[in-house]
Formats: structure tokens, sequence, C-alpha cells
């Protein structure tokens, strides 16, 4: 049987996001994305995403319990009855631990390993859809038309904390704080590993292997 309730683990820039959206197509059941989640709060001026902001600009993470909550509270929406797909949650050993106690299934974790080096082109290159949330690479994968989404037609712009004065801190903050969820989970035998390097479908088959 095909796993549905996942976690996409990996540092920034390992392609979570991208592979994320092909697996909603193909599993259909939703991608809850904890970064495109803050970013729509930041936008809507809510009290989270004030909170959040400075965090994020810091290429730090936001602390626990807002990230927790907001979870939560994605997670009780009937889309995700059937599965989910976790991308860029849980980043660290107390929001698992929080998972766990509130009675969240993971039936597999798929490890996305990328080098550093890799990450870090990809995030300068990275341009993002201001509509969609599709990602571009500015050589790899541009767009047909610069700035202009191929999806949507939306305006594509640059992350402000995939600067190169803020990618350091992510990489660093993945290193620290979530990497360690690799064991966390190889415990439970729930983990796989996938090459995250290589052409985006070639990546795709991978992850879908690792889900049987
Ligand atoms: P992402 O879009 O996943 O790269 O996330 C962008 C930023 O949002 C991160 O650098 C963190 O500041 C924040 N963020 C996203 N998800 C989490 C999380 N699970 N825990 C803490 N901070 C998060």
């Amino acid at each position: 049987m095909t796993a549905t309730r996942l976690i996409l683990l990996g540092g920034p820039g390992a392609g979570k996001g991208t592979q994320a959206k092909r697996l909603v197509a193909t599993l259909g059941v939703p991608q809850i994305s904890t970064g495109d989640l803050l970013r729509a709060a930041r936008k809507a001026g809510t009290p989270l995403g004030e909170q959040a902001k400075s965090f994020m600009d810091a290429g730090q993470l936001v602390p626990d319990v807002l990230i927790i909550e907001l979870v939560n509270e994605r997670l009780t929406q009937p889309d995700a009855n059937a599965g989910y797909i976790l991308d860029g949650f849980p980043r660290t050993t107390a929001q698992a631990d929080a998972m766990r106690t509130h009675g969240i299934v993971v039936e597999r974790v798929v490890n996305l390993v990328v080098g550093d080096d890799v990450l870090t082109e990809r995030l300068e290159q990275r341009r993002v859809c201001r509509s969609c949330g599709s990602s571009f690479h500015l050589e790899f994968h541009s767009p047909k038309v610069a700035g202009v989404c191929d999806v949507c037609d939306g305006e594509l712009y640059q992350r402000r904390d995939d600067s190169p004065e803020v990618i350091p801190q992510r990489l660093a903050a993945y290193a620290l704080q979530t990497s360690p969820l690799v064991a966390y989970y190889d415990e439970l035998g729930i983990v796989r590993t996938v090459d995250g390097t290589g052409e985006m479908s070639r990546i795709f088959e991978r992850i879908i292997e690792a889900l049987s």
C-alpha cells in the first residue's frame, strides 16, 4: 500500500515544495506547508504573521508553540482526513513530540538528501510565483517569459530569505534543529532516504518508490 501520511524532510531548497505539489496530484491528499501558511499569515497581517516575521527574515525557526497550533488547526480540515504531505513540518523534535501527543499519524518520512553547496545555489536562483507558489530555477527550470509564472501568469519574486545573507542561517538551523529528526524517525523504521539531485521527474519516481 502507498503511504498517504507523509513527512518530506530535507534542507531548504531540497525540493520538498516542488515534489509535494506533484504528490498532491498523484496521491489526492493536500500539501501542508508551514512555510506557505506562515507567508499567507504575514500577507494577511494576522497576529501570527506579525510574530513570525522577524524569525523568518533572519532565517531562524519560528517558535514551536506557534507552529504546533497552526498545524493542528490545519489538520482538522476535512481534506486532511485521507492523508497529508507535510512539507517543512516538523522541524524540531519538540514539534515531532507534539504530533505524537496529538495523535497525528506518520506512515513514511522521505528524507530528500542534497548537499549544502547545491542547496545554496538552488536558493539563490529560486524565483517563486506570488499567486500559486510554483517554484522556478533561473537556469535549470526557467520560466518561459522572464518574471512570469508558466502555470498561472502570476508575478515571480525572490523570497527575502533566499538572500546570500540569510541562506547560511537557514542551513545552520536545518543542521542543528531539524536533521536530528532523521534519527528520531529512523527508530520507528519509517525513514526512506532519497537522492534529491538530478532530474525533477526522476526524483519524483524515487519518492513514489519510497512510499510503497
Ligand atoms: P520554508 O518555506 O519551509 O523554507 O520556511 C520558511 C521559514 O518559515 C523558515 O525559515 C522558518 O522561519 C519558518 N518555518 C516554516 N516551517 C517551520 C516550522 N515547522 N518550524 C519553525 N519555523 C518554520
